[in-house]
């Protein structure tokens, strides 16, 4: 139990709160469940709270005790019940950089021993497996052999001049599978030099952040540079907005990083990918991660946009300001309804558009949005950014 899981950053941001409330307004937990104590600015108070009582100073004045250990599990449940959106930190005035705290918060609530069960779960999956499914490792490249017509090295050389790093939900998910499965053909008929790492390849941290497990990252971290030092590539591609993230903002820059929409516009452009007319509204789902974390709003509709046939439509609330899907955070490991409520209020405001498919550039978007629109049965296609350029690809 410690104050050093924060910056000076951190602890004089905090102080910079003027309780505004504007954090809690838009914060798709809070809408979602009515309860206030998820927002953030309930957070900041919680914690600073919890800092002050621990320093030997204050106690010793005003004979503050720390939090007991029912009222560390309370708070420490509302920290958990959060999608890391971003939407508190884009919005407040002050500045403060709300994502960085609410990870060094978990990382402190991890050391003060007070988390979910949930969370020893996560750990485990990846010390024995290397992803965050406690799958065989060996196997993360398995669905080349659902592909119609893969070559026969699967994706799998020795040396290329990108790797595809594809990430744990579109290695194992079914779901999400067909999205390694779109982006390995595309990059193929567009005649792009790339790999895969297969079981080489282990996560690439972001749960552990997520999970305030930061402490494990370093290992994985270096055997994910050397394994694609091995492959000699010059570039390092992702579909995963998540990883994408960890390895332009955690790993030294030693490689290009680019996100799959970047790519894929460029070959677009250069009239790589040979395209045919689509006849579909679709409407566009910013990732929090790819759009309020990276910024990347304008090639995905670009990408879009270049699509023959496709009728495009903006979501009321997009760009910066779009709503979580719910699936972020580890949420859905954490409190599933919760999740899934956040999902339905997605799903209402694409419906609200009138398009018959919402495209997204995530995975992890996917899978919640799907697993949504498929348990209540809602006329919606759910489709990746790749698996639109897909069907639409000339064979
Ligand atoms: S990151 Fe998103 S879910 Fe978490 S507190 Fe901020 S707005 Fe709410
Ligand atoms: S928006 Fe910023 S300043 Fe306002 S209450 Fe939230 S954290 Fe504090």
């Amino acid at each position: 139990m410690s104050n050093r899981d924060y910056s000076v950053r951190q602890i004089l941001e905090m102080e910079a709160c003027t309780n505004c409330q504007v954090c809690a307004d838009v914060c798709p937990a809070v809408s979602a469940s009515h309860d206030g104590e998820l927002s953030g600015v309930f957070r900041i108070k919680g914690l600073k709270q919890i800092l002050k009582s621990r320093t030997g100073l204050f106690r010793r004045l005003f004979g503050k005790k720390g939090p007991t250990e029912e009222q560390w599990k309370h708070y420490s449940d509302t920290v958990f019940r959060c999608t890391l959106c971003g939407n508190c930190q884009e919005i407040c005035p002050v500045g403060i950089h709300l994502k960085d705290l609410w990870l060094s918060l978990r990382q402190d609530l991890v050391h003060s021993k007070s988390y979910p069960k949930k969370i020893e779960m996560i750990r485990d999956n990846l010390e024995e497996s290397r992803n965050v499914f406690a799958e065989d490792n060996e196997e993360r490249a398995d669905w080349v052999e659902d592909m119609r017509d893969a070559p026969e090295h699967g994706y799998l050389k020795d040396k290329a001049e990108i790797v595809y790093f594809t990430g744990c939900v579109a290695s194992y998910f079914p779901l999400a599978q067909k999205i390694p499965m779109a982006l390995a053909e595309i990059l193929d008929v567009s005649g792009v030099d790339f790999t895969l790492m297969g079981e080489d390849e282990w996560c690439c941290g972001f749960p552990m952040l997520g999970a305030g497990l930061k402490d494990m990252f370093q290992e994985f971290m270096d055997h994910n540079l050397e394994a694609v030092s091995e492959k000699r590539a010059r570039e390092v591609v992702f579909a995963c907005p998540s990883c994408y993230q960890m390895w332009r903002e955690y790993y030294p820059h030693k490689y290009q990083i680019t996100h799959a929409t970047q790519f894929l516009i460029k070959l677009i452009q250069d009239k790589k990918v040979p395209l045919q007319e689509l006849p579909l509204k679709v409407t566009y789902h910013d990732p929090c991660d790819l759009g309020r974390g990276a910024r990347v709003f304008d090639e995905p509709r670009q990408v879009i946009r270049s699509i023959p046939g496709v009728e495009f439509v903006e979501l009321p609330q997009n760009r910066e300001d779009c709503q979580c899907c719910g699936g972020g955070g580890n949420l859905e490991m954490i409190d599933a309804n919760l999740s899934a409520e956040i999902a339905k209020r997605k799903i209402e405001e694409v419906l609200s558009t009138g398009a018959e498919a919402v495209v997204t550039s995530c995975q992890q978007c996917v899978r919640t949005m799907m697993t949504y629109v498929r348990r209540n049965k809602v006329p919606l296609d759910v489709l990746d950014i790749t698996q639109l350029i897909h069907r639409a690809l000339k064979h």
